[in-house]
């Protein structure tokens, strides 16, 4: 008897949302085909303590192989296709800037070829970014605020945002762009802000460092949500009767330095911060160590001062609220960290 399952791909299996999403769509009784890199080196590990592992086929994916991105949407025409490969480091797209464009704007051009040409049923999710604003226009920041993106991960986003667009309306291709603001979880990569503040400390907590942790613009400003919430939106977008483009947020913002004040707290530290912008330290008024310290190489060439996106639409349209609020993001990431460490 043919099997009944209604086929997902996602690219980006590997990463963080990619074990969110594919557990979300596992227990909707999906099946699901990851698609990877061969050579990546922690490959697996976000799927496996997601303990959904075994459950998923696995595929090699590259997003600069045109032949094989094709052969992959001839063969198995998925009903759904979640792109959230990417070359997603802004830091790095600055020390990047050709690949990122290739990766996250050719690579999607790509993707939206193949299924014009070999797969037109399957619906396209693509990850669009909040970095798109960049040097915001509005705030807060809506479908239709103007973009202005800041680094070459922006550009090359927006140039995958605007194609899905033009697929839509040219060839009828069912491709969405959710532009998401950042989103976290105890499966955030070590490079990321959030990530790098919560695996720190809790090195510090464990005494495992006494080194304090260096960030950079303590003043930047983000609207931090939980990607356990956020994947379920990717999901329900590719279910509306029409391709969109959602903002997927949670309409507060928090500087980084609020982000480490919160963390630190599950930490028992009481920061005190001293000094000048470039020099500036926070100390833990109980012990008097420094736990954190400014360092200007962190600073971005072009920042993104104050990320802050307004989700009305998708609460209206798609019926979503994020269910997760700031306080409650932080202790997760930290106390995932700490037990972590213990072990
Ligand atoms: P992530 O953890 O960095 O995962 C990125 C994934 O892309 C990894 O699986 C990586 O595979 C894969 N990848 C990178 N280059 C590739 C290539 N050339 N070919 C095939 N796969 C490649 O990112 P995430 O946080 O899950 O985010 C998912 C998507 O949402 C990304 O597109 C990101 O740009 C976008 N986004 C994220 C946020 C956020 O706050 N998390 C916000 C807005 C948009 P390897 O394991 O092989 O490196």
């Amino acid at each position: 008897m043919a099997d009944s399952k209604k086929i997902a791909m996602i690219s980006g299996i590997t990463g963080q949302d990619g074990g969110y999403l594919a557990k979300f769509l596992l227990e909707k009784n999906y099946r699901v085909l990851g698609l990877y890199r061969r050579g990546a080196t922690d490959t697996f590990s976000k799927l496996k303590e997601h303990g959904i592992f075994e459950q998923i086929e696995l595929l090699d994916f590259d997003l600069l192989e045109l032949s094989n991105i094709c052969r992959l949407l001839k063969k198995h025409q998925p009903d759904e296709f979640y792109n959230l490969a990417a070359q997603s480091f802004v830091a790095a797209s600055w020390e990047e800037p050709i690949y990122t464009a290739q990766a996250d704007g050719m690579g999607v051009l790509y993707i939206l070829e193949a299924i014009r040409e070999f797969s037109p049923k399957t619906r396209f999710y693509q990850a669009s970014t909040s970095e798109m604003f960049g040097k915001v226009q509005e705030i807060p920041q809506t479908e239709k605020t103007p973009f202005y993106p800041r680094s070459p991960y922006g550009v090359a986003k927006l140039m995958a945002h605007w194609a899905c667009v033009n697929y839509s309306e040219s060839f009828n291709v069912f491709a969405c762009s959710g532009i998401l603001f950042n989103h976290e979880s105890p499966m955030r990569g070590k490079e990321f802000v959030t990530r790098k503040i919560t695996s720190h400390f809790a090195r510090i907590y464990t005494g495992k460092t006494g080194e304090p942790l260096e960030l950079g613009n303590l003043n930047s400003k983000r609207d931090w949500g939980y990607a356990g919430d956020y994947v379920e939106m990717m999901w329900k977008m590719l279910q509306h009767t029409t391709p969109d483009t959602y903002v997927i947020s949670t309409g507060e913002t928090h500087s980084i330095r609020e982000f480490v004040e919160e963390a630190g707290k599950h930490c028992g530290f009481d920061l005190q911060w001293q000094g000048s912008e470039d020099s500036e330290t926070g100390t833990d008024k109980k012990t008097g160590k420094v736990v954190v310290k400014v360092n200007p190489k962190f600073y971005r060439p072009a920042e993104v001062d104050v990320l802050i996106g307004n989700p009305e639409k998708a609460k209206k349209v798609l019926g979503w609220n994020a269910k997760v609020d700031f306080k409650s993001l932080c202790r997760m990431m930290m106390l995932a960290d700490i037990e972590r460490e213990k072990k």
